[in-house]
């Protein structure tokens, strides 16, 4: 019913091909609705809604976002929710790069578009996605404020030593080089639910995020403020990922161009979406690798032993960068689920006061949990991230 859409805020994720959305309350958490169009623009596009216990898939060519939403608007229709005149509270959307500009939720009108649109260069695959979202629901809903929640705001305040590439700081300065971090909105939302899950102020708490999905990134954050990250000027940096390389010698990347010969575009390709698991072992996703493990695949044992390495760098890294740490906490699909990462990255450090439970870690939940021993002096937590409903929150807070 309409009616029940009334303060909700719609979210919307656009990427390149795709467009994530979820309709909830952000003060009950209730989710009405969520959906996902793929193959945006391509052969073969399709969406899929879930609304009132049901999923529908609709296989329909999809030319752009603005398409995408109109249909996904016609699903919610079906259910009896028109969200022109539902009285939505905002249109909520996820902004992947906000640059030296914006790191605070943002109502967006021309100005900020222009704006966006000129940081762009800073994320030429994700900003004009993003663009081309925004558009489209500020036509098809005019009269819903929109609000921009951006990746990188998070960690605007890193300080400058973590924050700052060691290169010319002329050109740096003029090409807006410099450690942005991203996966803001959830090392935010994830380091508050471990402040409520512990009982504690965040302001007295010092913990390691790590988000481990298909893109992923550590945080150390001291007292509520980030003091590093693995993300930098853009998502590649860091951690190995599903597709994308991570950390590498910048060597590496002159030696692809001089001698091997690839163009520009093309070592784009190769370190953002034929790198990481998927370049060490053909897989990115890691119920197929844990389960080729399972079977004895050398290449997928490989691949886990570089992800599980770099990982524990990191973890390494930022216990040093923390002085002390209360918390580290595992979230996304691989660290809410990939038990045996989780056991992998913290063995042997019973030294430095970490000792993950065996028992506790192999238990599933949707809750946050912890998998930490009780003798342990860290708390190791799984907690859920919700990025969608961070975004929600955010723009119900700032929607005029
Ligand atoms: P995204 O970055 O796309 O939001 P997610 O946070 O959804 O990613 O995480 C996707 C990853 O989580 C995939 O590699 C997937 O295999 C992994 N994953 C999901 N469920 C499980 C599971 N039960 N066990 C291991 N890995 C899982």
């Amino acid at each position: 019913m309409s009616a029940g859409a009334a303060g909700a805020v719609l979210v919307l994720n656009a990427g390149s091909s795709s467009l994530k959305y979820q309709l909830l309350h952000p003060d009950t958490h209730e989710v009405l609705a969520d959906g996902i169009a793929e193959r945006i623009g391509e052969a073969g596009s399709s969406i899929t809604h879930e609304q009132d216990g049901e999923s529908e898939t609709d296989v329909v060519e999809l030319p752009d976002h603005h398409a995408a939403i109109e249909r996904a608007m016609r699903f919610f229709a079906d259910h009896g929710t028109d969200l022109r005149s539902a009285d939505l509270r905002a249109v909520g959307h996820r902004v992947v790069h906000g640059g030296r500009t914006f790191y605070r939720p943002t109502v967006i009108d021309a100005e900020v578009i222009s704006e966006i649109t000129r940081i762009s260069s800073l994320a030429p695959l994700h900003n004009p996605a993003n663009l081309i979202g925004i558009e489209a629901a500020r036509s098809l809903l005019p009269d819903v404020p929109s609000v921009a929640v951006f990746d990188t705001a998070f960690f605007h305040g890193l300080p400058d030593a973590a924050a700052t590439y060691a290169i010319d700081r002329g050109v740096a300065s003029m090409h807006a080089i410099r450690r942005y971090g991203f996966h803001g909105t959830s090392h935010d939302y994830v380091s508050g639910q471990v402040a409520e899950f512990l009982g504690r102020p965040t302001e007295e708490i010092n913990q390691i995020v790590l988000h481990l999905g298909n893109g992923a990134s550590a945080s150390a954050i001291a007292g509520g403020r980030p003091i590093d990250t693995s993300m930098g000027m853009t998502p590649l940096e860091g951690l190995v990922m599903g597709t994308r390389s991570g950390d590498l010698d910048p060597g590496l990347v002159l030696h692809l161009n001089r001698v091997a010969k690839l163009r520009v575009d093309q070592i784009d390709t190769l370190l953002n979406k034929q790198s990481g698991l998927k370049g060490l072992c053909g897989e990115n996703d890691f119920r197929t690798i844990t389960q080729k493990m399972d079977d004895g695949d050398d290449a997928a044992r490989g691949a886990y032993a570089v992800y599980i390495h770099r990982l524990r760098h990191y973890i390494g890294a930022y216990m040093i960068a923390l002085g002390r740490v209360d918390a580290i906490t595992f979230t996304a699909g691989v660290g809410e689920n990939a038990t045996s990462v989780r056991a992998d990255a913290l063995a042997g450090l019973e030294r430095y006061g970490i000792v993950v439970d065996p028992d506790r870690n192999a238990l599933r939940s949707k809750e946050p949990r912890r998998i930490s021993a009780d003798d342990s002096d860290v708390a190791v937590l799984v907690a859920p991230t919700n990025e969608e409903l961070a975004i929600a929150r955010q723009a119900a807070a700032i929607a005029p």
